[in-house]
């Protein structure tokens, strides 16, 4: 089944802007991108008018707060689950790579790995076996390596010292070792004084949120040479104005002029976020500094690369000029296959 895209301009990825372009998806991949060229044998045919792009991966949902059919005709092709039942989130996980499943690939993290009665195993949004306590670095150490074999694609960590106990150092160390040994990056919820500090000097990853209490700028510069942070700003805020949100820009701003990665995620299953692409959240990036295309980077699943995933949107025009385009949607692709045209 070959599909053939045209549209008025694509952007392929960083640096990459076509005019007059053209895509064509074989098999679930992308086996052509670039300005139009007259393929004659394509299945179907579809002319988008508009900016095509690549689809968007959210890296930090719970997705079984959300509605997975509604994520995926949103935009969101592809999310990170991080934090959920390891018995319920990874057979949904391989249930999301049928061509079949209503919703985006799902990639998961398993449970959050905490200290006795820590975060989240009290908390209501969080059913039993979201959290797994740890009773010491041997445990750490089989847990992390179960996780791996069923497929986890990062291991989740609670360092939220305001909710309860946190895993100790010796469990984090063993965490990030074993970790490694399977290429697992190590994401963390950093809440409370120290917590960022300790997540560095553990060999921590990835911030699975953007701090909302102040860094200083000897942190946020050790944090951007060997960290990445997942945006979830809105999650702050939800549209108002907060302190919290003012502190998270801020640090984002500075993490990001460091040099420091910044990716696109929403928290999605946390409070009123809308499923699919989460415009406010894009503007929140916008307003920590980053360029327009700088956030299409920080969001999109990988760039239209031949042989990359056939998963795109098309909007009614280009977010490069007016980042609300997003509100616009006109069509989502998934592995070659059309989820939604208007
Ligand atoms: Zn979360």
């Amino acid at each position: 089944m070959t599909l053939s895209i045209r549209a008025a301009l694509a952007w392929l990825g960083p640096g990459r802007l076509v005019q007059d372009a053209q895509v064509v998806c074989d098999g679930g991949v992308i086996t052509y991108a670039g300005p139009a060229t007259p393929i004659s044998d394509a299945d179907e045919t579809l002319d988008v008018g508009g900016f095509l792009m690549p689809a968007v991966a959210d890296r930090h949902v719970h997705i079984e707060l959300s509605d997975p059919a509604a994520v995926l005709r949103g935009g969101v092709t592809a999310v990170r689950d991080l934090a959920w039942p390891p018995e319920r989130i990874f057979p949904l996980a391989d249930a999301s790579e049928l061509p079949s499943y209503r919703g985006p690939l799902i990639r998961a993290a398993g449970p959050m790995l905490t200290g006795h009665g820590g975060y989240p195993t009290g908390d209501a949004w969080a059913p039993p076996g979201t959290g797994r306590e740890l009773t010491g670095a041997d445990d750490a150490t089989g847990v992390v390596r179960d996780l791996a074999g069923r497929g986890a694609t990062a291991i989740k960590v609670s360092l939220n010292i305001e909710a309860g106990p946190t895993p100790t150092d010796a469990e984090l160390a063993a965490i990030c070792d074993e970790a490694n040994r399977h290429d697992l990056p190590v994401t963390a919820h950093a809440q409370g004084a120290g917590q960022v500090e300790r997540a560095l000097g553990a060999g921590i990853d990835e911030l699975a949120h953007t701090p909302w209490t102040r860094l200083s700028d000897e942190v946020i510069q050790t944090a951007a040479a060997r960290m990445r942070i997942v945006s979830t700003l809105d999650i702050l805020s939800f549209g108002r104005d907060t302190p919290q949100i003012r502190t998270a820009i801020d640090n984002l701003r500075r993490f990001h002029t460091a040099g420091g990665k910044v990716i696109y995620g929403t928290d999605l299953g946390n409070g009123p976020v809308p499923p699919g692409i989460h415009t406010r959240e894009v503007l929140l990036l916008r307003d920590a500094g980053l360029e327009p295309e700088e956030i299409l980077d920080a969001m999109v699943r990988a760039p239209m690369d031949l042989d990359a995933p056939a998963d795109l949107i098309a909007l009614a025009r280009s977010p490069l000029d007016d980042l609300a385009a997003f509100d616009d949607l006109r069509l989502v692709v998934r592995a070659g296959g059309v989820v939604l045209a208007r």
